[in-house]
């Protein structure tokens, strides 16, 4: 939010000494390659008869998305979003199936009904769309990605077995993402079903059932007699209405990507949800850092279709690479632009995870060297005797060039160990092994990490491989 003296006198149409002396007698002053902020020229222009305008750099996205508020006139009615938590085998599984084959007519669906990570059933006449990954997992990597796709969590506890670990995990979640919960009951045929030991336990977590005077409603079900299904669809509708769930089915579309999946025949496959607006056939999207156009539709009974509105969940080809769940889309007005936008979002991401101190590896370390991230190679040697770890040391610090200096941060006798890929996980160090192993944990924590890992039987043998790798030289592993 500068101009240079020149620029703002060539703007103004008067030359740069008539400008430094309206600066001067305001008391500011400035050579002609000097910068002024907004302010000053604005004041200077004023003397001039002019008027400066701060020049914003309008993104492509906020050229191709549209970002408009919606009015209340607008906005209709929408289905709710529904996900199902819970502890495993308390029947999270078995219910989604239950209110799926209660309410999805088979000629509807011609007898197949397909995953594709979220369906819609009708409860006389009023839709529900859920979410079908049961657990959390899918919906917490979801809103980590700042997408957030459920208005309500049914969370099903067992009435036989009560409230368990992962129960009290899905409490968490759902209360941290501000979803209504309803709890769902479910065994209740069971023998040893215990409903009101369930509510007991609830409280301990603050959720108190309605029918004890708090506002957590508790249905009993059974997936299995598919028993309760309908009244806790009623429910979920009940809530619905309090949440006054709305959307404008009439503009673009935008919305999160729930599953992607490549098909080797159709091409990169994603079920998308959308939120707002409505996704039309032959509709340019871009999700994330995939771009193209709607070429097929299907709604999740298989059936095809020409438009989602919003809360319906669909199943679309077109686009040009696999997204990753959880990505937001939208539909976009330009398709040149949007490819551009795209492009950009790649760029950016690569250098993302360049910068997010992608692990160095021998096999990385000449490119990460290119690119000037790195300056300095370490390395954590262990070895069966002192000796041994000495005589790397020399050896490997001795390999330091112009460019990279090698740095031996670590040295020990014994088996590489969890505190040693510990160290090298935070100090972006590779580990080299003499006739050691990694116990089975440090293994792991390595594989995890992508902390890279060597062993040897020969000293030359790691000097010759460090040596190549930092010239780039490194033979590829099959
Ligand atoms: P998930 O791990 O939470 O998805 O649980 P599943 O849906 O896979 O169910 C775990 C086990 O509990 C399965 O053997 C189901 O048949 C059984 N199950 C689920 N719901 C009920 C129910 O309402 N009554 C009874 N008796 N068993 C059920």
């Amino acid at each position: 939010e500068s101009i240079t003296v020149g620029e703002l006198a060539l703007r103004l149409k008067a030359t740069a000494a008539e400008v430094i002396k309206k600066l001067m007698a305001n008391g500011v002053f400035a050579s002609i390659n000097d910068e002024v902020d907004f302010d000053t020229a604005s004041v200077v222009a004023m003397e001039f008869h002019a008027k400066v305008e701060k020049e914003v750099e309008v993104t492509i996205e906020e050229q191709i998305i549209d970002d408009s508020e919606d009015t209340d006139a607008d906005l209709e009615t929408r289905a709710p979003v529904v996900v199902v938590m819970g502890h495993v085998d308390h029947g999270k599984t078995s219910l989604l199936d239950a209110i799926r084959h209660t309410n999805v007519t088979e000629s509807e669906a011609g007898g197949i009904t397909q995953h594709i990570g979220a369906y819609q059933v009708n409860l006389d006449g009023r839709m529900v769309t859920f979410l079908d990954t049961p657990g959390h997992e899918a919906f917490t990597t979801m809103r980590a990605r700042g997408a957030m796709a459920t208005d309500i969590a049914v969370l099903v506890v067992a009435a036989d077995d009560g409230v368990m670990p992962q129960t009290v995990e899905a409490i968490h979640h759902a209360k941290a993402a501000k979803v209504n919960i309803i709890v769902a009951i479910n065994k209740i045929d069971k023998p040893g079903a215990n409903p009101e030991h369930v509510m007991e336990e609830l409280t301990k977590y603050e959720l108190v059932p309605e029918e004890w005077g708090g506002d957590v409603p508790c249905i009993r079900v059974s997936a299995k007699q598919k028993t309760g299904i309908k009244d806790l669809l009623e429910m979920i509708l009940l809530v619905a209405d309090m949440k006054e769930l709305k959307a404008n089915p009439n503009r673009a579309a935008k919305g999160v990507v729930i599953e992607a999946r490549l098909d080797k025949g159709r091409g990169p496959i994603a079920t998308m949800l959308v939120q707002n607006g409505t996704l039309h056939i032959g509709d340019i999207i871009v999700a994330g850092t995939s771009v193209g156009r709607v070429r097929a539709m299907a709604s999740a009974s298989g059936k095809e279709i020409e438009a989602a509105a919003p809360s319906v969940p669909v199943e679309i080809t077109g686009l040009d690479s696999v997204p990753t769940g959880g990505d937001t889309f939208n539909a976009v007005s330009d398709e040149r632009l949007a490819r551009q936008l795209v492009e950009q979002r790649r760029t950016a991401q690569k250098e993302e995870l360049f910068n997010s101190r992608t692990k160095v590896t021998l096999d990385n370390l000449f490119e990460q060297m290119q690119i000037g991230d790195m300056k300095e190679l370490q390395i954590i040697v262990k070895a069966d005797v002192q000796g041994s770890v000495e005589a790397v040391r020399q050896s490997l610090e001795k390999l330091s060039n112009e460019e990279v200096r090698v740095n031996v941060i670590h040295g020990g006798v014994g088996a590489i160990s969890e505190s040693d890929v510990m160290l090298a996980s935070a100090s972006n160090a590779i580990i080299v092994g003499f006739n050691v192993r990694p116990d089975p944990v440090a293994e792991e924590n390595a594989k995890r990490d992508g902390v890279d890992l060597r062993l040897y039987r020969v000293i030359y043998d790691c000097i010759q491989e460090i040596d190549s790798a930092m010239k780039g030289m490194l033979a590829p592993k099959f």
